[in-house]
């Protein structure tokens, strides 16, 4: 016998969504999550509407008054473009997003435990999962959904972790009533792009991710915004205009666009965990939402199925994982490549500039289709 059918490592998007979705089967789950609720994250806050249907069919039920539908884009001369986003997405912060997700987990019977994992053993049919305090949990299935870069990762001797994980994500609310409520603005600068949307609060999310490189260039914090952000013409006048609602920005470290594995030691990898699309796609929150689903209905198939194994489940996860994000990351990751070339970035701008189908094209690539409600 196990403590519970499901555990869930990490109480983000990915995590909640999948224990709310379980839920609706009345298993037995846990949510590990080292951080008390609520928190701020580093993310632009940009959601897609592909998901909206489907978290709301979960009973979650979020604020819409930022609709976003248009996206302007800038190189670091100043050079814009504008394009409508055919489906378009909310301006939510994570803050108010995650919170609203972990209530109605409550609500609906999940544990939620407040610790640190450390490690998880797969003892054939059991996991055992342990936390830093000592504490030892058993359960069916584990679902891996504790974000892009973990020790736990070293752990389980993921490959991604040997490579370089060179980027760094900062991020802080900013006040700015002028800022349009509709855009969702990117804008580069010397070896990053920072990306402008209004939240629920009406504040501007002001969110980018820069190489270390780039970073060390400068002595602060004070002195990049001044050096390098403030050289594109679009971040100088927000810089001038707004006011920083945060005592200090907050960071991440470390995030790495290395291939991963979807499934490891029989843990269901969701979100992050299983693969991190570059951000300025505005579609890493739908793909935790979405591959959280995946997993959770193959959960539900295994324990209905009675000639449905633990081998044809990790085999599907990882078919549709690969069938639904594959090409999107790729897109991603080729797309990241052309906006960070200081020489390629301003002529690929002006060819889009030329081609609004060109824009559709990469947008839909790098998106997929409202998902199907529960
Ligand atoms: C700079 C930047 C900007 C972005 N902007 C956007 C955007 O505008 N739109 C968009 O759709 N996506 C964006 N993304 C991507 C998006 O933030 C992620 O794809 C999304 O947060 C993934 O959710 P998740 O649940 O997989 O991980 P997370 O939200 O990171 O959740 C993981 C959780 O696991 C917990 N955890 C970690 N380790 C452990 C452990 N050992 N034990 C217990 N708990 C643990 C963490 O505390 C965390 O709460 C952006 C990403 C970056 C880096």
């Amino acid at each position: 016998m196990y403590d519970y059918d499901v555990i869930i490592i990490g109480g983000g998007l990915a995590g909640l969504t999948a224990a709310l979705h379980l839920r609706k089967y009345h298993y037995n789950i846990a949510v590990f999550e080292s951080l008390e609720y609520p928190h701020h994250k580093v993310c632009g806050e940009y959601v897609s509407m592909e998901i909206i249907p489907y978290l709301e069919s979960l009973n979650v039920s979020l604020p819409k008054n930022i609709y976003i539908n248009e996206m302007l884009m800038s190189t670091e001369k100043g050079t814009s473009i504008s394009a409508q986003l055919p489906l378009g997405g909310l301006g939510i912060s994570r803050y108010t997003l995650d919170y609203t997700l972990y209530k109605k987990a409550i609500l609906q019977g999940v544990t939620i435990l407040q610790k640190h994992i450390s490690s998880i053993k797969f003892g054939d049919p059991t996991f055992t999962v342990a936390d830093t305090r000592g504490g030892h949990y058993t359960s069916k299935f584990v679902i891996g959904a504790y974000g892009k870069r973990e020790a736990l990762d070293k752990n389980l001797n993921r490959d991604f972790i040997q490579g370089k994980s060179p980027w760094l994500g900062v991020k802080a609310h900013y006040k700015l009533d002028s800022f349009p409520e509709n855009l969702v603005a990117l804008h580069n600068f010397r070896g990053g792009y920072g990306g402008l949307s209004k939240t629920e609060s009406g504040a501007v999310n002001f969110c980018y991710l820069v190489s270390y490189d780039s970073f060390k260039s400068e002595k602060n914090m004070e002195s990049f915004q001044q050096n390098i952000l403030a050289k594109n013409p679009y971040l100088n006048k927000f810089i001038m205009e707004s006011e920083m609602l945060f005592s200090k920005p907050l960071t991440i470290a470390q995030i790495s666009f290395g291939k991963k594995s979807t499934i490891e030691n029989h843990i269901l990898m969701c979100g992050d965990t299983a693969g991190l699309i570059h951000p300025f796609c505005g579609n890493g929150m739908a793909m935790a939402v979405h591959s959280a689903k995946m997993a959770a209905e193959l959960i539900h198939l295994y324990f209905t199925k009675s000639d449905y194994d633990r081998h044809q489940l990790e085999k599907e996860y990882n078919r549709q994982w690969h069938k639904i994000f594959g090409k999107r990351i790729w897109v991603g990751r080729q797309l990241q490549r052309v906006l960070l070339n200081e020489t390629i970035s301003p002529r690929a701008m002006q060819l889009i500039n030329y081609s609004p189908y060109l824009v559709s094209k990469l947008i839909k690539a790098t998106h997929g289709k409202t998902i199907d409600t529960v």
